[in-house]
């Protein structure tokens, strides 16, 4: 039998019965595609769901408020994806009469739209020959095959391509696109794939030459910048002075507090000493109490926050536009970062 009927008879008897695979509709299968970008399905499902209720069709979904969006994708990470999806959302009304293309070359213009998603959305909905190539794909065909190449270079990408585009079921493209996924996500797995039930194990190369942990081959990213936040939390008549977060760096449009961010860490003394500090809040400020979170763990970046807490504080908010009290009552409307809303969790309940 060939490589992917093998995969495809394993994946009729073995999928999982995911909603977005029971549909055809190229909105739902965007939607739950790009909430899965960089997520696992477990913690994806619920954020789908919700996502679906509350917008069931495009024009819902750019109808809706920035923040509103920003609020339902809180704690899934990677807020841009948010973003670009309210903006992709807009274009389909104006540029497609609100009718969500279906066709690889029209989805690729749009925002947040890459050659994977194009792929996947077009495969699924049209049954458009376009292999899928996620890191499930990369891993099944660099082991099986015995492919060496860099998955994250441009070169090991079309490589890799090249090569799922010539094992794809043409006359099923989705199906098969799917059943190669699926089969990465649970036979071929990262760690401890399950070779001995695997339907591949007879001729796979890298269970015959021993080289499984050193499939698929990846380059090593960029090393990650450590930042450091010091927050200051001014608590005032069941409110709390929050900060509309601004263009070009992490969290865009979200909800923190007002931030001192320095370069190495300092305790909160050293803070309330800073000039930039002063000259807001004046030298004789008393915190109530001081919190360090837990490092939060972004894709390039490591935040070390500290939470300076000041109850009563009357502050001329005049020159401060992204600064405003927010009532505790009104916290969970507005889109937060998790390590912001886990914080507010505990000092509001
Ligand atoms: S035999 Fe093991 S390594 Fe090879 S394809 Fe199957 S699960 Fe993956």
């Amino acid at each position: 039998m060939q490589f992917i009927d093998e995969i495809m008879g394993w994946y009729q008897q073995n999928k999982r019965d995911l909603p977005w695979r029971n549909t055809s509709d190229p909105y739902v299968i965007w939607l739950s595609e790009i909430i899965l970008q960089q997520t696992r399905v477990e913690q994806g499902m619920p954020y789908f769901n919700r996502f679906q209720e509350k917008y069931p069709a495009v024009a819902d979904f750019a109808g809706a408020a920035e923040n509103d969006i920003l609020n339902l994708w809180q704690g899934l990470g990677y807020y841009s994806r948010g973003r670009n999806m309210h903006a992709t959302a807009q274009l389909v009304m104006e540029n497609h009469g609100g009718l969500f293309p279906t066709r690889y070359d029209d989805l690729i213009q749009l925002k947040g739209i890459g050659e994977y998603t194009a792929a996947a959305i077009s495969s699924f909905s049209v049954n458009e020959p376009r292999a899928v190539v996620d890191g499930n794909v990369f891993r099944l065909l660099s082991r099986y095959f015995g492919i060496k190449e860099v998955i994250n270079s441009s070169q090991g990408k079309k490589i890799f391509t090249q090569l799922a585009n010539e094992v794809m079921n043409k006359e099923q493209p989705g199906l098969s696109n799917q059943a190669m996924m699926e089969f990465g996500a649970l036979v071929c797995k990262p760690k401890s794939p399950d070779c001995v039930i695997c339907p591949l194990n007879q001729d796979c190369y890298a269970l015959k030459q021993g080289e499984i942990g050193n499939l698929p081959v990846k380059k090593k990213g960029g090393s990650s910048r450590s930042r450091y936040f010091n927050y200051v939390v001014v608590l005032k008549d069941n409110a709390v002075l929050m900060n509309k977060r601004g263009p070009k760096d992490i969290w865009e449009n979200l909800y923190d507090f007002p931030l001192f961010e320095t370069d190495t860490a300092l305790d909160a003394p050293a803070v309330l000493a800073l000039p930039e500090f002063v000259e807001i809040f004046g030298a004789n400020v008393r915190p109530e109490s001081v919190y360090r979170s837990a490092k939060h763990l972004l894709s390039h970046q490591t935040i070390y926050a500290q939470f300076i807490v000041i109850q009563d504080f009357n502050l001329t908010l005049a020159q401060k536009v992204n600064w405003s009290y927010i009532r505790f009552d009104d916290l969970e409307k507005m889109a937060q970062p998790k390590i912001i809303f886990s914080f507010l969790r505990n000092l509001v309940h």
